[in-house]
């Protein structure tokens, strides 16, 4: 891969008021800064976020309104609703607003490849990244999870491949942004009925295909029923009957047999999308089947999405912490459909209905604040608490069972967040682990 053909819009003249500082608003002030961009940034929480670049003028707990008329371009970032006063204002005004991706692609000559879909994005992601590396590409993973965009600037070589994750709520402050290669995963069919506001949620994440020329690549799943994706790109579709096709078992390319299912390490119909979604840009961008199939094969996922810990005595303990509803816990439990699975399940429950997941398990063992409700709708013994969730689970899981964390619920009752609760349970089962090696 070579650097980027594209030439990019060059940036508004300055001065820049910066809305929203956290990871990604950071990055972009720091990115301006570096540029000898006069920046002020604002937010409206009141505490000061850590490690903030030197030289930035930083006003908190405010809208940010005020700050507007010494502005000449805004940056948003993409927690901020495109109604807050300050953006609505500077649109009002003519004053060109940024979303940090547009920022950071401007400020990049790197080929992109972005990804956007309801779910399966940070996995995605991290294959594309694995298997670029597998074919001896530089690439480097970047997007709504880690690393911002514009971080990257002045910082990487420019025959690497950005490998980016685009919510909707990046995509929709885009202006020229167009990548080289564009993926769309899924749109939860949830959304769907949403008229109105599931337009605008469609509308903005294709606006990945929407610049895209003729010499790139738009990827989307083969039973979208949307006829025009927008853009000029080559359509590359994946699934039954796609150009990266699923058919008796296997995954075919251009007529070729490009790997077995069983051949594919990450586990689940779910994955195998995302896998047929990362193999079809990257075959269709001339990435060598070889080191695709290799990619795919080596490939174990992402912490806390179905992350295999560890097997003691033929138990296998599967971290799937970032499943915090019923439809991911789902998910989960059809990926092991030959094994009895002895969930975890509970946290703060958000008012789903859990009946969906009565009798779908060989045990549930309840944890955190709405255990009660959630065993009335699904069953399950109450534990309490993660620890105990896991004592019992092991006494009584045979060689063969597996021990699934995925508890369907957010999980700020106990922990402070999904990966802490993840990182929890591997400790657990690493104690676990050691207090068998001592017996
Ligand atoms: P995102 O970054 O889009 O949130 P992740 O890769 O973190 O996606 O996966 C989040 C959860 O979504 C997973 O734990 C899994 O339950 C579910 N998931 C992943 N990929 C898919 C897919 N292709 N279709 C449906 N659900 C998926």
């Amino acid at each position: 891969m070579t650097q980027s053909r594209r030439p990019r819009p060059p940036l508004p003249p300055g001065p820049w008021l910066v809305v929203g500082l956290a990871r990604s608003g950071i990055a972009a002030a720091r990115a301006l800064l570096a540029r000898g961009e006069r920046v002020v940034a604002v937010d409206s929480g009141s505490s000061a976020p850590p490690a903030l670049p030197e030289g930035l003028e930083i006003h908190l707990g405010t809208d940010g309104l005020a700050f507007l008329p010494r502005a000449r371009a805004v940056v948003k970032s993409p927690g901020v609703p495109r109604e807050a006063p300050v953006i609505a204002a500077a649109r009002e005004r003519g004053v060109p607003v940024l979303g940090e991706l547009e920022l950071g692609w401007r400020l990049l000559a790197n080929e992109f490849v972005a990804v956007t879909g309801t779910n399966g994005k940070t996995t995605t992601v991290e294959l594309l990244g694995h298997i670029h590396r597998e074919a001896g590409l530089a690439v480097c993973v970047a997007g709504n999870v880690g690393t911002a965009i514009s971080a990257l600037a002045g910082e990487l070589p420019a025959a690497a491949v950005v490998v980016c994750e685009a919510s909707s709520f990046q995509l929709e402050d885009t202006l020229a942004f167009a990548p080289e290669g564009a993926v769309l995963l899924n749109v939860a069919a949830d959304h769907l009925d949403r008229h109105g506001t599931l337009e605008d949620y469609l509308a903005a994440k294709l606006q990945i295909f929407a610049r895209q020329g003729t010499d790139d690549i738009a990827v989307a799943p083969a039973g979208l029923m949307i006829e025009d994706l927008g853009g000029c790109a080559r359509r590359v579709s994946f699934g039954p009957g796609g150009e990266l096709d699923d058919r008796a078992g296997q995954l075919w390319w251009d007529g070729q047999p490009l790997i077995a299912h069983e051949e594919i390490r990450l586990r689940g119909a779910h994955n195998r999308e995302n896998a047929m979604a990362a193999a079809a840009v990257c075959l269709a961008r001339g990435v060598a089947p070889a080191a695709v199939r290799a990619g795919l094969a080596s490939f174990g996922g992402v912490e806390h999405r179905l992350e295999e810990v560890a097997r003691l005595a033929g138990v296998l303990f599967v971290n799937d912490s970032k499943a915090t509803n019923v439809a991911s816990t789902l998910v989960a439990l059809a990926s092991f459909p030959d094994a009895p699975v002895h969930l975890i399940l509970g946290g703060q429950s958000k008012g789903q209905d859990f009946s969906v997941l009565r009798g779908r398990a060989q045990a549930i063992y309840l944890i955190g604040q709405d255990a009660d409700r959630i065993g009335r709708e699904a069953g399950g013994q109450r534990c309490g608490d993660l620890a105990t969730a896991v004592v019992r689970a092991r006494a009584a899981a045979r060689a063969g069972d597996v021990i699934l964390l995925s508890p369907a619920c957010a999980s700020f009752d106990q922990f402070n967040d999904f990966e802490a609760r993840g990182r929890a349970f591997r400790e657990l089962v690493r104690q676990e682990a050691r207090s068998r090696r001592r017996g």
